[in-house]
């Protein structure tokens, strides 16, 4: 967390910078100077950086307003050296909405081009003389600049539609294949082509650009644990929430004091707690805010001013699916569980996890 830098909240979404992003400036400055460049040349180089990646934000932007319409959330957006990530809290199980917000982000490079379009003096730039143009497009200079972004919009169009699953090409691929087949075979046709792409994208970059090898390992990961989350939320279809909560928890009382429940944890494998009175769930008492309260106030604080007051419940009769897209969220991962206005159980997500290895172990 701490190692982004944040950059504040633009329509409430957050947008921060992540500490690798710094990276890309050396890595600009070793390529300019190794070009016996001037300080001049790297001043042109890292404002150009700067407006790509501006460019870069609108894109994500792009993704994020798109599943807004849908009632998805984002959690950040990230600029990393090789680009930017919009951190979705879901991804929608319809294709049509998957493939408008995947489209979105590209959507608004194409209209920076546009705009830029009036301003790029293409006849400079459109001419038979190879020497001369040579000149004028080694390296970036105020002559060049509009030119260069202008072009980079266009690359960053065609590089994102690519159909190298995750990357915005990926997801369209994998949306368009939903529409004809279950959703888990498209997301499996749909990661095979990703990784085949990145093992192209690792081969080339390995001899004409490392930020392309780095983006293949990125795509190669993103796939893998893409495939699997949707994999496994196949495997939960058709339970409820009941098939895999526990019910055999400790509910504590709010007068308790942080040393009863710190005693409760070491004796059991137990971590969070649901705090009620007479059948009443009043909150729920987090063990990572138990240690923060450990460190304040001291063990004799009452688990009443320490616990979590707005929580979510689950019903015992919910869809399991629904419950692991809730439980994958948040940061906090565990919910009591109701059935006809009384606590019956807790779901947690090493439950689901549990849950998860039983089926896989019996269904394959
Ligand atoms: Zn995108």
């Amino acid at each position: 967390m701490s190692a982004s830098l944040q950059l504040g909240r633009y329509a409430g979404i957050k947008v921060q910078i992540h500490w690798t992003f710094w990276l890309l400036f050396i890595f600009i400055a070793f390529l300019v100077f190794a070009n016996d460049g001037t300080w001049i040349d790297l001043f042109w180089h890292s404002v150009f950086i700067l407006a790509l990646f501006l460019c870069v934000v609108f894109h994500e932007f792009g993704h994020a307003l798109a599943a807004r319409r849908y009632g998805i959330g984002t959690r950040n957006i990230t600029l990393l050296p090789i680009g930017g990530v919009a951190n979705l809290k879901e991804i929608p199980d319809n294709p049509k909405e998957e493939l408008v917000i995947a489209l979105a982000g590209p959507a608004v490079n194409v209209v920076i081009a546009l705009l830029l379009y009036p301003f790029v003096p293409l006849d400079q730039f459109l001419i038979d003389d190879p020497e001369l143009l040579e000149e004028r497009l080694t390296g970036i200079t105020s002559d060049n600049f509009i030119f260069y972004l202008f072009a980079m919009n266009i690359a960053l169009v065609a590089f994102n539609m690519i159909p190298a699953f995750p990357m915005d090409g990926g997801r369209v691929f994998r949306a368009l294949l939903a529409t004809r087949m279950s959703r888990v075979r498209a997301t499996r046709a749909a990661t095979a082509l990703g990784k085949f792409m990145a093992l192209l994208f690792f081969l080339v970059g390995l001899f004409t650009n490392i930020l392309l090898v780095i983006i293949a390992v990125f795509i190669w990961f993103g796939a893998h644990s893409e495939n699997i989350a949707i994999q496994q939320l196949s495997l939960l279809e058709g339970n409820d929430v009941r098939d895999a909560m526990i019910t055999d928890f400790t509910i504590i009382k709010p007068t308790d004091s942080l040393q009863n429940v710190i005693d409760r944890i070491l004796e059991s494998t137990e971590q969070d707690f649901v705090v009620a009175e007479n059948e009443n769930v009043l909150g729920i008492l987090y063990m990572a805010d138990l240690s923060v309260a450990l460190r304040e106030k001291g063990r004799d604080e009452v688990v009443e001013n320490v616990m979590e007051k707005n929580i979510i419940k689950l019903n015992a009769g919910d869809p399991l699916p629904t419950a692991y897209k809730q439980l994958k969220r948040g940061n906090k991962n565990f919910f009591p569980v109701m059935e006809n206005g009384r606590l019956v159980g807790v779901l947690d997500m090493n439950n689901i996890n549990e849950f998860l290895n039983f089926r896989a172990a019996y269904d394959y």
